[in-house]
């Protein structure tokens, strides 16, 4: 990796800026700041000419890999391509220049976005009220579980265990010890989805209430949600749906309306934000009537006054769980996904589901030759293919087929999750690939397999093309050490 750090490359005295001289008397800095405030040395910061500036950030950008580049078959992260659009709205200097401890008065067109956008989401979902403070997938489950927690506290229940599916997505059986529950796993079955006589079994009076993702971490829908429901709700306990995985169902069906009580959405995924980078993204909570007291502070209201429609931030709820963040949510992910939606229509939300659909099945349908396939059905937006064949035939492990695939010029798929596959290559093609696009990532993922037979020792050998080869992945999750300057 050649790119040097920018404080390598700063030059003392270059800049980037010119300034016109000064047409005021100029005053020395204490004059104008108490001196307690002023710093004693300057800042480091670089000294670079603009045109350095530039050029840095572009290489770095050139060894990054991202969604702008080429597709991102990430399971379960949807790296689907997002609309500049998007990034436009969000800059625009009436909402990047906002101050969130600006009053209500002067922050009306961002309360009303706050508001259409949870109107609009309800109607997605089916579901009765949303809050869109939570910052991400997992701090929306946390809301969730405290918001089941309340309920169960209010009615007096004790019941202090919440069921997950093995199929879940990781971050559901961490959010529930991070509520307090004791988490209890619930088998899949040969087909993939939740194994009936097990959910029975362990469905008890102790039960808080059943987490499940839905489609799950193999891309299948879970087909006896009726009958689940019917169990869960008879038992007394709560449905909690993990939507993140939405793009899967918009406009064709919606978690309300099949019985869920709680939800969460991954806006920063189906809505179209960009997350590549880790953050910001934003987790709203959906609710049924029964939680709908419990939701966190403020609620963003829409009132009359004068014949005018206002709107205003309401915190006096007295059997709210509080608040889950400072001020009210990641705010720009906010205007993105207002801005997809309003886009794309019900219509287009609807095709953005049956395209994600579609180029799932069909690369599905393109590898199924050339990989094992644990659970061979039709699938929703993603699929999980298992690198078991590669593995015991020639030697080459899963995690090998992805590193080779960096050299073909694709981010790797999820690998090794969901755990109930083994050696698991979980791929979300995601709406937003042409079919040439598919077509280029399945003609590589089938010379791969190829390779896997005739020359393996290049798999096990790879990276090859990439800034730094592999890595120690180990070491670098036990010993992080992200300093640059040794
Ligand atoms: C991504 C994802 C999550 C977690 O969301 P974060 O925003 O990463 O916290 C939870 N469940 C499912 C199914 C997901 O795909």
């Amino acid at each position: 990796m050649k790119e040097q750090l920018i404080f390598d490359l700063s030059r003392s005295g270059r800049k980037g800026y010119s300034l016109s001289p000064l047409d005021i008397p100029e005053r020395p800095a204490d004059e104008l700041l108490p001196s307690k405030f002023l710093r004693k040395e300057p800042a480091e910061l670089p000294e670079m000419p603009e045109s350095e500036v530039v050029r840095h950030f572009v290489r770095l950008s050139n060894l990054n890999y991202h969604v702008d580049k080429n597709m991102y078959p990430l399971g379960s992260c949807t790296m689907k391509y997002n609309p500049k659009i998007n990034d436009y709205t969000c800059d625009l200097p009436g909402f990047a220049s906002m101050h969130p401890m600006q009053p209500e008065s002067t922050s009306q067109g961002a309360l009303q976005l706050m508001y259409e956008l949870a109107e609009m989401l309800k109607e997605i979902a089916g579901m009765k009220a949303v809050t869109l403070q939570p910052a991400a997938g997992a701090h929306g489950e946390l809301t969730g579980i405290l918001l089941i927690k309340k309920y169960h506290e209010k009615l007096g229940n004790k019941r202090h265990k919440l069921l997950v599916v093995d199929s879940a997505h990781g971050t559901n059986p961490a959010s529930a010890a991070l509520g307090g529950y004791e988490c209890v796993s619930v088998k899949c079955d040969a087909s993939g989805c939740t194994d009936m006589d097990d959910l029975r079994a362990k469905l008890d009076g102790e039960v808080a209430a059943l987490m499940l993702t839905n489609p799950n971490t193999v891309g299948i829908f879970e087909k006896q949600i009726p009958e689940i429901e019917k169990l869960v709700h008879g038992n007394g306990s709560l449905l909690y749906m993990d939507g993140a995985n939405m793009n899967a169902l918009l406009g064709i069906t919606r978690p309300g309306d099949m019985g869920f009580d709680v939800m969460h959405y991954n806006l920063h995924k189906s809505f179209s934000a960009p997350h590549g980078g880790g953050g910001p993204g934003s987790g709203p909570v959906g609710v049924s009537d029964r939680l709908v007291e419990f939701l966190p502070v403020p609620v963003v209201e829409k009132y009359e006054e004068n014949g005018e429609t206002r709107y205003r931030l309401n915190g006096g709820k007295p059997d709210t769980i509080g608040r889950m963040m400072n001020f009210y949510g990641n705010f720009s992910v906010l205007v993105r996904a207002y801005t997809y939606i309003r886009m794309l229509g019900a219509d287009g939300l609807r095709r953005v589901s049956e395209n994600a659909i579609i180029n799932a099945n069909y690369l599905l349908q393109r590898l199924v030759e050339h990989y094992a396939l644990p659970y061979p059905r039709p699938v929703m937006h993603e699929f999980c293919l298992s690198g078991d064949r590669q593995k015991k035939e020639h030697g080459v492990r899963t995690l090998d087929i992805a590193k080779r695939l960096l050299d073909y010029g694709y981010h790797a798929p999820t690998v090794y999750f969901p755990l109930i596959v083994s050696e698991a290559l979980m791929i979300e093609p995601t709406e937003t690939e042409a079919k040439e696009t598919l077509d280029a990532f399945a003609d590589a993922m089938i010379a791969i397999a190829e390779e896997a037979k005739n020359t393996p020792e290049v798999i096990l050998a790879a990276p090859q093309t990439t800034p730094v080869k592999r890595l120690d992945e180990a070491q670098a999750s036990r010993q992080l050490n992200i300093c640059c300057s040794l």
